[in-house]
C-alpha cells in the first residue's frame, strides 16, 4: 500500500516501459479510498490501462440498504456519468500514443448498467482507463504524478459524502421505477408499448442522440389516450399499443420511421431531458431488417416459405449468404425460437415480397412458395403471442389484416378501425406453424480471436477466415460498449463451453449477470463494458461462420 506517491514513483524515472507492469496491483490509498491498476498496458500505443478506484460505503454515504435491486440501474447508471463528466475535464495527451489518456466512454441518454461504475456489496467500484505516460517507450514519470496524486484524488472526491446529492439520485429512482411500472402494466395486458403525451421522439439527426429541437410533441386524440397512476403519484397520459398486429401508416415524411424507432428504443429508460422518458417497450422488442447476405443456421421458414428452386429444405435451412425474404424469414423465427414480445418491421427495411402480395398478385402467383406476413400475421400473433408493428404505406392488403392502425400525419397520431377506414378483410388468412424443432447450439467452432472495434465484431478463425459483423444491423445495440460486452460474453461462452437451446442460452446469460455483474463473464473487468440482454448475444450467435447447431424435436 502505498500513501507517498511522489516518493514511491521516484523509482520509474528514467527506466523503460516494460517496467510499468510493476504497477499492477500496487495499492494506492486515497483516505480510505483504495485504488489500483488491474492491467498494465504494454507499450504507449496499445489500449490505455486500466484502474480500479474502490469507494466503501462509510465514505461515498449512500444509504444502499434503502435501495431495491432495480434501483441499482438508475444509481449506477448515474455514478457512471458522474465518473465520464467528471474525468472527462482532464482529458489531455502528453508523450506518445495513449500517454496521459484518462477516462471512460460518453454514456448515451439510456440508462443501463456499464463496467465503469458498478455497486458490489457496499462499495462503488469505479474502473477508468489511463494512457501510462511514456516519450517512446521512456517512462515520464512527472505526468504519471500529476494524473495520480492531483487528478485522481479530486475524481475520488466527487464520490466522498454522496448524500449530498441523494435527492438527486433518488429522482432517478422514481423514475425508473415508474418506467418499470409501465413496463409491466404492459406485459400484464399483453400490449406492445406506451407513448406518453408530449414524447419528443425525433433525435438531432442519425448520429446524434439527442432531441430534435422545436419537434412536434406526441400527441394522441382524446379518446385513445389512456391514464396511467404511477408509483411516483404523477398520472401520465398517452397511447397504448395493444396486442396482437399493428400497422403504421401515413404519407412520406410524416414521422412513421421516427416513431418505430421510438418504440425500438423504448426497451431502455432513457436520462431526464431527453425526449422519451416515458416511451416505454416491452423488454424484447425486435426491430427486424432484411439482412441481405446473412448466415443462417438450420432454421425452419417453412412457415414463410416453402421451397427455394435448388435451395435445399427450408424447414432445416442453411445459407451463407441469404436473400432479403430468407433473412427475415429466419431472423423471425429465431425470435420465436427465443421467446420476444415485440417484433418490429419496417417497409423501407424489409423484404417486400415477404411483406405482402395483393389480391390480384396472389392469384396470378398461385404456385410462389412464399406465404406472405400478411396473411400469416393473425395466425402468427395469437399462437406465439408475439406483437407485430409494421410501418407501411405500399399496400392496403396489409391494412385490411391490422387490429390496430396507426395513421401518421405531420407527426400527428390518429386511430383508425379498418371499418372506419372502409377496409375490407378478402385476402385468406394462412396458418403460421412455429419451428418444429429445437436448434440446440453447440458452440463456435475454430475461433481464434474475437474483439470489437467500434460496432463491429471481428472473430478470427483458424482457418484463416476473418469474419465481421456489424452490430449496426442490431437496433437494441446503442453504445460500443455493448458490442464489447457481447465479444466478452462470447469469449465466456467458448472457454466454458456454454451450449444448449437458444432459449436457455439467453437465461444462462442473463442469470449470470443477475447473480455477478461483469465479474460473471470475465476475470479482469475493463471500464468499457455495456449490459446487454442474452438476447443480444442468441442474435450475434445466429449470424456468426462456424456455428454449430444440432437439432431436437419441440
Ligand atoms: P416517414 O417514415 O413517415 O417517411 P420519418 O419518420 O422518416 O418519416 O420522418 C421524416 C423526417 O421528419 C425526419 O427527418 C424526422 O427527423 C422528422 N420528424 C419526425 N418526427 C418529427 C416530429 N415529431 N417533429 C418534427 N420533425 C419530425
Amino acid at each position: 500500500v502505498v500513501d507517498e506517491i511522489g516518493v514511491f514513483l521516484g523509482r520509474f524515472a528514467g527506466r523503460g516501459f516494460g517496467y510499468y507492469k510493476s504497477l499492477r496491483n500496487v495499492v494506492f490509498d486515497y483516505d480510505g479510498v483504495k485504488a489500483y491498476f488491474t492491467r498494465i498496458q504494454s507499450d504507449p500505443y496499445a489500449p490505455p490501462s486500466v484502474f480500479q478506484i474502490v469507494v466503501p460505503g462509510k465514505i461515498h454515504g449512500l444509504k444502499l440498504k434503502g435501495y431495491g435491486k432495480n434501483d441499482y440501474l438508475a444509481l449506477s447508471d448515474y455514478l457512471y456519468r458522474r465518473l465520464y463528466s467528471e474525468s472527462v475535464k482532464y482529458r489531455r495527451k502528453c508523450g506518445s500514443g495513449y500517454s496521459c489518456f484518462l477516462g471512460v466512454p460518453k454514456p448515451s441518454p439510456i440508462m443501463i448498467y456499464r463496467s465503469g461504475a458498478e455497486i458490489v456489496g457496499e462499495d462503488i467500484v469505479l474502473r477508468i482507463f489511463i494512457g501510462l505516460p511514456a516519450s517512446g517507450r521512456r517512462i515520464l514519470v512527472k505526468p504519471l504524478n500529476h494524473i495520480l496524486s492531483v487528478i485522481i484524488p479530486r475524481i475520488i472526491n466527487k464520490f466522498r459524502n454522496m448524500y449530498r446529492c441523494e435527492e438527486e439520485i433518488w429522482e432517478r429512482i422514481l423514475y425508473l421505477r415508474d418506467y418499470l411500472y409501465i413496463q409491466k402494466l404492459l406485459e400484464e395486458e399483453n400490449a406492445v408499448a406506451f407513448i406518453a403525451n408530449n414524447s419528443v421522439l425525433p433525435r438531432e439527426s442519425s448520429i446524434s442522440q439527442k432531441p430534435l429541437a422545436n419537434a412536434v410533441p406526441f400527441r394522441v386524440e382524446d379518446r385513445f389516450s389512456r391514464e396511467i397512476r404511477v408509483p411516483s403519484g404523477k398520472t401520465v397520459y398517452g397511447l397504448i399499443i395493444p396486442r396482437g398486429l399493428t400497422v403504421i401508416t401515413g404519407g412520406g415524411y410524416h414521422g412513421k420511421t421516427t416513431l418505430l424507432e421510438a418504440l425500438q428504443d423504448g426497451i431502455y429508460p432513457h436520462i431526464p431531458g431527453d425526449g422519451r422518458e416515458y416511451v416505454v417497450s416491452r423488454p424484447r422488442t425486435v426491430l427486424v431488417k432484411a439482412e441481405d447476405g446473412r448466415f443462417i443456421h438450420r432454421v425452419d421458414i417453412s412457415s414463410f416459405i416453402k421451397k427455394i428452386p435448388g435451395g435445399g429444405d427450408t424447414r432445416d435451412f442453411i445459407s451463407r449468404d441469404a436473400s432479403g425474404s430468407t433473412s427475415m424469414a429466419a431472423s423471425i423465427n429465431e425470435l420465436v425460437e427465443v421467446g420476444v414480445d415485440n417484433i418490429l418491421l419496417d417497409e423501407d427495411t424489409s423484404a417486400t415480397n415477404l411483406l405482402y402480395k395483393d389480391e390480384y398478385m396472389s392469384k396470378l402467383l398461385y404456385d410462389d412458395p412464399i406465404t406472405t406476413i400478411t396473411q400469416l400475421a393473425r395466425s402468427f400473433t395469437e399462437k406465439t403471442r408475439t406483437n407485430l408493428v409494421i410501418v407501411s404505406s405500399a399496400s392496403s392488403i396489409l391494412l385490411s389484416k391490422a387490429g390496430f392502425i396507426i395513421l401518421m400525419r405531420n407527426y400527428k397520431p390518429t386511430i383508425r378501425s379498418r371499418k372506419e377506414m372502409g377496409l375490407v378483410d378478402k385476402l385468406p388468412d394462412k396458418q403460421y406453424i412455429p419451428p418444429r424443432e429445437r436448434r440446440v447450439f453447440r458452440g463456435i467452432r475454430g475461433v481464434k480471436k474475437i474483439r470489437a472495434k467500434g460496432s463491429k465484431l471481428i472473430l478470427k478463425y483458424v482457418d484463416g477466415i476473418v469474419f465481421e459483423l456489424d452490430l449496426k444491423n442490431n437496433p437494441r445495440i446503442i453504445e460500443n460498449g455493448q458490442v464489447k460486452m457481447i465479444a466478452t460474453i462470447l469469449k465466456w461462452i467458448i472457454r466454458e463451453k456454454i451450449n444448449g437451446s437458444t432459449r436457455e442460452l439467453v437465461e444462462t446469460i442473463n442469470n449470470v449477470f443477475r447473480e455477478k455483474g461483469f465479474r460473471g463473464f470475465t476475470s479482469m473487468v475493463p471500464p468499457d463494458l455495456g449490459w446487454v440482454d442474452g438476447l443480444d448475444v442468441a442474435w450475434t450467435i445466429n449470424r456468426l461462420y462456424n456455428v454449430v447447431f444440432e437439432k431436437r424435436p419441440s
